[in-house]
This record gives structure tokens, sequence and C-alpha cells, in this order.
């Protein structure tokens, strides 16, 4: 095969990497752009084809999707309240996991919420969490970061406002995947997700931290938002349950986010799983939101989604509800992450259960749209 056929990994590339490329093949700028839009605005690559531009995507059949309704089914229209985790398969048979969550506003609206994966399995090992059970299988790539949003966006069908890096995976393990994912999603001619509508979440990876911080500094990435899970109130309990916390201890992890640049009246998300028994304690509370004091935070208390095989049970709604009362007297702003899609194994903490699945095969090339085979 001589470089020009070689195709083109067009979720790979931001537009400006695209139209490079494209011109080795001896295709325009102002043509390269008209695909690239086309491809990622409307699914369409019949544009690159009139071209004889040769493309190629992750070939990543969406095999699976589980709706935490049970009336809903691909391709009857989608039913929008609902969460759906998606499942698209890798010809390495391995598999990402992605869930577009639903979020109503105060105004009535509805947008969503694509919570997308990072890697197959995870390494940290936290656990509280189902991903780890699976170890760390695979990085992926940009493209295979990007092929969840557009099978979001064109298969399932859903625009997507906001992208969460909170499905499987650390993020900061796999930073430069991630990083280039988000220059492509954040393309003007292409997917044009909003920055600020960006986060980034994290076990508390320091070197991840610094160097996502540097990436915030360049222009146009200043409004992408991080999210830490910190899910403990000090070393003994969180070393206890993330082993990250042995090498990265509490202390060092407050500096790294006092040292993270911030713009104005912007939060660094604290994500705190809520866990019956281990974290949940009134004095907890208290010794979590002296350690948030220096930094400016918005608390995230996620109920516990047990995972499989579980020593703990999920917190009642009385347990959550006084852990937040008393995190809310001591002046901390929190908020509490509502489950959704316990039902389908797509809530926080819930990715990467195979055996739990019940296939339902949605159809072999459905990231094939438009214009035929890619
Ligand atoms: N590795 C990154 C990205 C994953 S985000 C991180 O740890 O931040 C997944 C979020 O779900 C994290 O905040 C994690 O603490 C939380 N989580 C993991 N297992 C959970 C469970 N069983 N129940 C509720 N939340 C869980």
């Amino acid at each position: 095969m001589t470089a020009l056929s070689t195709p083109i990994p067009i979720l790979d590339l931001t537009s400006a990497e695209f139209t490079r490329a494209a011109s080795t093949h001896g295709v325009a700028e102002r043509d390269a752009l008209q695909v690239y839009r086309r491809f990622f605005r409307e699914g369409d690559a019949t544009a690159a084809a009139e071209r004889g531009l040769p493309i190629e995507v992750p070939t990543a059949p969406l095999v699976d999707t589980l709706v935490d309704t049970l009336v809903d089914t691909l391709g009857d229209g989608a039913v929008d309240g609902s969460t759906r985790k998606f499942i698209l398969r890798h010809d390495d048979g391995l598999e990402t996991e992605s869930v577009l969550i639903p979020m109503e506003h105060r105004t009535g609206g509805l947008s969503h919420t694509l919570c997308v994966s990072s890697q197959i399995g995870c390494a940290m090992g936290c656990r509280f969490c189902e991903t780890a059970q699976m170890g760390l299988m695979k990085h992926l790539t940009p493209g295979q970061i990007v092929a969840q949003w557009f099978a979001a966006r064109h298969v399932v069908g859903q625009p997507v406002k906001n992208i969460v890096f909170m499905g499987m995976g650390e993020p900061m393990d796999n930073l430069d995947a991630v990083l280039q994912s988000i220059r492509i999603l954040t393309d003007h001619n292409g997917a044009s997700i909003a920055a600020s509508n960006i986060s980034v979440s994290t076990v508390g990876h320091l070197e991840g931290i610094a160097r996502y911080g540097a990436f915030i500094e360049q222009r146009g990435f200043h409004r992408l938002n991080l999210a830490v899970s910190v899910n403990a109130p000090n070393d003994a309990i969180r070393s206890e349950i993330m082993p990250i916390n042995r090498g990265a201890p509490m202390a060092r992890l407050r500096e790294a986010l006092l040292a993270f640049p911030k713009r104005p009246n912007a939060a660094i998300c604290i994500e705190y799983v809520l866990i019956p028994g281990v974290n949940s304690d009134p004095s907890h509370a208290d010794e979590l939101c002296e350690w948030l004091r220096p930094i400016r935070s918005s608390l995230n208390v996620i109920p516990y989604n047990p995972r499989r095989e579980s020593p703990w049970p999920a917190p009642t709604d009385e347990e959550v509800d006084a852990f937040v009362a008393r995190v809310q007297a001591l002046g901390q702003f929190v908020k509490t992450r509502r489950t959704k899609g316990r039902s389908v194994m797509a809530a926080c903490g819930q990715l990467g259960n195979a055996a739990i699945r019940k296939r339902r095969f949605v159809g072999e090339a459905s990231l094939t749209v438009g214009g035929g085979e890619l």
C-alpha cells in the first residue's frame, strides 16, 4: 500500500491535522474541511468518498445498548429520560463502555452528558470500583475515545452537551490520548464541544494533574474542568480503599490541587463515594471539610453503588442526607449525584461487568454511516 492510499484516521485528528493529511492526497484545504465537517457534524462520510479521499475510523460496531428503563429499544426512537449504556467492540474483541445520562435543567429542558472511557479496565485498583476488578486491559487511542462521542451523536443519535472522562480507566494514566481527544472534541469544525463542558476525573494522579494544568493554560482550554476522586477523609481510610494514596498521600494531593490553575469562580469538583461504615461517619464529614477548606471546591457526594461481590451495601437515603447536611452546615458547597443507571450496571463505578450484560446485538457496522463502507 503506498502512502497515498493509506486511509486517514479521521477520528484521531483535529481539523488542522486532517487537512494537512488530506493535502498529501492532493485534496485542497477547503474541500478537506468540508469532508471533516460533514463527517463530524452529520456523521456523513460521502464527502470523503466523492473526493476519493480514503478515511478510516476504528471499526467498532455498537454491540450493545442497555437502557435504564424497560420500554426503550434502540431504533424505536430514543426515550429521552433514560440513562443508556452503550458498548463498542474493537477488532481485538475488547469493548469500551460509555454512558449517556439525561440531565434535567431547572428550566425544564433536557440535555445529555456523555461519560466516556479512557482505558479498557483500569490499573488503579480502587477497592469499591467494578472496573478495577478487570485490571488494565488497554489504553484507548484518541480515535477510540472520540468514537464514543461519534457513536452517541450519530448512532444512538443524541446531541451531547457535556463530556465527562468518568467511564472506565484513569485518564491521567493515558493522558496524551486524552488530551488529543479533547483537542478533537473541542474542534470548531467538528464536534465543537465547549471546553467548559468537559471534565476530566482523576484518582489523584499528581503528575497527571500538573500536566493537565499546563494543558489548560493554553489558549482555548482555560475552561476545562478537573474532578478528583477523594473518597476519604484521611490517609488511613484512603490508603485502605485507594492504593494510589500510599504513594501520593492527601497532603501532597492537596498541594497539587492548590497549584492547579483556576479561572475565577471555577471550583474543582471533589468526588466522594459514600460507603456505609467506611467513610460515612459525621466525624469523617468534619475531617473532610477541614482538608477541603483551602481549596475552592464543589463536593459531589456519590452514593456507593455496590460492585459485584461487594463487602459493603449501598447507603440509605437517610445516610446520604445526614452526611450532606453535616457538610453543608460546615459551609462546604455540596451536591449529591443522583444515582442513574444502576439497573444496567451503568452507574458510577459499575462499568466493566461482562458477566451481567444481557447481550443484544445492535448492528454489525453501526459506525458505518451515511456513505456506506468506510
Ligand atoms: N479513574 C478516574 C475516572 C473514573 S471516574 C477517577 O477515579 O476519578 C469514576 C467515579 O466513580 C470516581 O469518582 C469513582 O470514585 C466513582 N466510583 C467508583 N466506584 C464506585 C462505586 N462502586 N459507586 C459509586 N461511585 C464509584
